[in-house]
This record gives structure tokens, sequence and C-alpha cells, in this order.
């Protein structure tokens, strides 16, 4: 698939969770695009992984340690941006799955305080960096089919990202006069470290429920970045996109 062909040479983007998996896919396309990007990510290891692998853009991206759950974290790595914010991208998210009856107070808060109480950090840490002449400012937020229709295992996850979306439709309202507009985007099952690790027939029994007969990919989840943060899409706001092969139809 190829990548689709936006321009973003004025764009400055901070991609959270952006060292790995969909964060690092979307990062990539933006910096292909033009744009300039702040990695955020928790993993010292995959920062260092993700400078490697786009050392080729070294002049348009920066690289910082950041943990989402943290204010100060967040506010400290805010103030270090060389320029200022027009397209966020809150990604960072975990998982701590386990059936209610399993699951401790610590799954819970832990999924939470990352997945929903994260975004609510950097976007606050952030909101008074945005470039506040630029008229198209894009907030993005990564949540999942499972906020939308839940799932067995997922108490934590699925309250987390049915957060977002609360949060997501709150501050397309609050910051729409403001020249932003605010979307989430629900994927469905996507090939990252943590899918393809499963046995081969449970990757294969996760395909036969999706109507278009395969897993996603994390170009799917980034295409849709791209489309959500570009000037012609200035008219969605407060939407949640599910990209997720029909999965949930
Ligand atoms: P990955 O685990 O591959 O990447 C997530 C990145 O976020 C990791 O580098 C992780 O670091 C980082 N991160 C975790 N906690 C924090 C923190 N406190 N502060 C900063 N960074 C942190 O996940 P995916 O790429 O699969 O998922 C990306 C997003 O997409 C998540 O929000 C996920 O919930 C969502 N999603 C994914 C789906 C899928 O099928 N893959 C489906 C639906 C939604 P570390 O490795 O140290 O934890």
């Amino acid at each position: 698939m190829d990548n689709l062909k936006f321009s973003f040479s004025k764009t400055n983007a901070v991609v959270t969770g952006g060292a790995q998996g969909i964060g690092l896919q979307i990062a990539t396309e933006f910096l292909q695009a033009g744009a300039q990007v702040a990695i955020w990510d928790f993993s010292e290891q995959a920062l260092m992984e993700a400078q490697k692998t786009l050392a080729s853009f070294k002049d348009q991206a920066v690289f910082k340690r950041v943990d989402v759950t943290q204010r100060a974290s967040c506010a400290e790595a805010a103030q270090s941006l060389p320029w200022s914010v027009t397209v966020l991208i809150n990604n960072a998210g975990i998982t701590r799955d386990k059936s209610f009856a399993k699951m401790t107070g610590e799954d819970f808060d832990a999924v939470i305080q990352t997945n929903l109480t994260g975004l609510f950090n950097v976007t606050q840490a952030l909101y008074s960096q945005f470039d506040s002449n630029h008229a198209h400012k894009r907030i993005i937020n990564i949540s999942s089919v499972v906020g939308l229709y839940g799932n067995f295992g997922q108490t934590n996850y699925a309250a987390a990202k049915a957060g977002v979306i609360g949060m997501t439709k709150t501050w397309a309202k609050e910051f729409g006069k403001k020249n932003f507009t605010v979307n989430a985007i629900a994927p469905g099952f996507i090939q990252t470290k943590m899918v393809q690790a499963m046995p081969a027939e449970v990757l294969n029994q996760m395909a036969t429920k999706v109507p278009v007969s395969h897993l996603g990919e994390t170009k799917d989840i980034a295409n849709a970045c791209l489309f959500l943060a570009s000037k012609e899409a200035g008219y969605i706001n407060g939407a949640v996109l599910s990209v997720d092969g029909g999965l949930v139809i």
C-alpha cells in the first residue's frame, strides 16, 4: 500500500508513544510528508531504536523520554519543544488484560492513568504551546473499537478508550472556535508486535471475524491520521473514525 500524498511542510507534530508500533508509523509518515515531529515515548530502548530508524530525518525529528502519566514530565517536554505545535496525536497506550474477577485495582489504575489521564496530561501541557496563528490545528486521539463495544477481559482498557471518546467530543466543542478540530480514531485488530506475537491460529481466527478478511496494518492508522490532520478534513470535528475493516458493523 502506498502512503497517502499530503504535504505537511508547515506542520509541527507531537506523537506520544511514537517510538514503536502504530505511533512510530504515524511519526514516520508525517516526517515523510515534510512535517517536523516530536516523538515522545516512555521506552528509552524504543526511542534509541527509533532514532536509528529515522536517522535520515534527523533535521526534522526530536526524541524525548516522556511519561504521559506524570504531569511534570509532560510539562517539561512541552517546554523543551523547539517550535509551536500544530498537530497532536495522542497515541501512547498500554494493556493489562484480565477478566473482571481477576483484575486488580493496580491493573485498572495503570490503564486509566496511561490511556485516559495521560491524554489529559499531554493535551493540557501542550494546549498553550499550539501555534495560535495556525488556521488548521489538529488533535487526534487514538481510541479503540473496544471503547465503542467493550471486550471480554478489558474492563480497564474499554473504560479508558470510551473515556477518550467522551474527551474528544468535549474538546471538539470547546476548541472548535480556536481553529482546532479534535477527532478520535478507533482501530480494530492492527498488526503490531503485541498482535504478531500471538499464535498463528489465533491470528487466523481473528482475521475471519473481519469482513475484509485480514488484520489491519499500522499504515492503515497512520493514513487515517494524515487525512484527519489535513486542511481538507477541516469540517470533520468530534468524529470517531473506525479503522477496523468493518469488524464492528
Ligand atoms: P505499542 O505498545 O506498540 O506502542 C505504544 C508505545 O507507547 C510504546 O512505546 C510504549 O512504551 C509507549 N507508552 C506506554 N506507556 C507510556 C507512558 N506512560 N508514557 C509515554 N509512552 C508510553 O502499542 P500499539 O502501537 O499497538 O498501540 C498504539 C495505540 O493504539 C494505543 O493507544 C493502543 O491502545 C491503540 N490501539 C492499538 C490496537 C492494536 O491492535 N495494536 C487496536 C486498538 C487501539 P513501553 O513499551 O515502555 O510501554
